[in-house]
């Protein structure tokens, strides 16, 4: 099946005082038509980054594109005019945040907010697009959706918050929804809903999830592909049952013990050691050497690339090149 979206070798740069900070660096990923696909890793990998860079906001934040291409069926979303883009975000790719609060307006009716889009992209009167923000609210789980409308964003929960947020980006009826840690802010109970939420909205519609999340559980529940991301770069992409089942890269490794088993005390939750690199001081090393079990002489030295390991995977690893040497 042709790929929904297609990046290809993104390189997202952010330039400070103190140097180049390579926030996305030579990222490749494919989404197809009706797939979850999650990119996993702490805060500062580059996961964030390069959802903005899709939704072309990142100039926004004060970063660039450097390099590489974002193909989104046969367009190229690097090439197009700040107007082209617009229509395409909201129309045909929506995105949202872990924060509802800071996307909606507060002094706003909820309604209003909802209305808006509706009569901006698909060009619905005002009475028509009040009509559909009513069965949108509906559609996403929200039983008093007459009373809701009305109501301003600071009287509602933050679950209540995301499902507008999401009727508000499905309301256009987009083939990709990108959601940016949908369920962080949100507890344990309410995330499972909106998890749910998701999941049933992505089977309706067929439209595809570019899903963001530092949480592992959420990655099982939701997605079909996952890639791992650290200081920028995807250090092992797959199939999920293929990562979670047997992960290669160390870092993934890792992440996976590190992650709490549902409904079995763990005495001791395992946690990497170290810290994530200074972004301004990353050499022509395995990024991730300084906290890795099994660094060897070469990781130190030379950057070592996403190669394919097994059926389902690949990992960016010189365990892996040293295995393939001395096969
Ligand atoms: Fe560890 Fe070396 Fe693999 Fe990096 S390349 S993850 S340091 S074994
Ligand atoms: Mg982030």
């Amino acid at each position: 099946m042709k790929d929904l979206l297609t990046i290809d070798h993104l390189q997202t740069f952010f330039k400070t005082e103190a140097g180049t900070v390579r926030a996305v660096d030579d990222v490749s990923l494919r989404i197809k038509p009706g797939e979850t696909v999650c990119i996993v890793g702490e805060s500062g990998s580059g996961k964030s980054i390069t959802a903005m860079s899709v939704m072309g906001l990142i100039g926004n934040a004060g970063g660039k594109v450097e390099g590489g291409s974002i193909q989104f069926q046969d367009r190229d979303l690097l090439k197009l005019s700040r107007n082209e883009l617009r229509t395409i975000r909201g129309h045909e790719i929506a995105m949202i945040f872990q924060e509802p609060m800071s996307s909606l307006n507060p002094v706003l009716k909820i309604g209003e907010q909802v209305i808006e889009p509706l009569m901006e992209h698909l060009k619905l009167s005002r009475k028509a697009a009040r009509k559909r923000a009513i069965e949108l609210i509906k559609q996403v789980g929200i039983s008093r959706a007459e009373q809701i409308v009305d109501a301003y964003p600071h009287e509602l929960s933050g679950g209540m918050l995301q499902r507008v947020m999401i009727a508000m980006a499905i309301s256009c009826g987009p083939k990709l929804l990108i959601a940016d840690e949908p369920t962080t802010a949100l507890d344990v109970t309410i995330q499972a809903q909106i998890l749910d939420l998701l999941r049933s909205l992505k089977e309706e519609s067929g439209m595809s999830i570019l899903l963001i999340t530092h949480d592992l559980g959420v990655v099982a529940e939701m997605a079909d592909y996952v890639a791992v991301m650290y200081a920028g770069k995807i250090v092992e992409q797959g199939e999920v049952e293929a990562i979670f089942a047997n992960p290669k890269h160390p870092y993934t490794k890792g992440l996976l013990r590190s992650k709490p088993i549902m409904n079995q005390l763990q005495d001791e939750l395992y946690s990497i050691p170290g810290q994530v690199p200074n972004p301004l001081e990353l050499t022509e090393s395995c990024y991730f050497h300084d906290r890795c079990e099994q660094c060897m002489a070469i990781c130190r030295t030379k950057q070592p690339e996403l190669t394919t390991v097994g059926d389902l995977q690949q990992a960016a690893c010189w365990l892996y090149e040293e295995e393939k040497r001395y096969a």
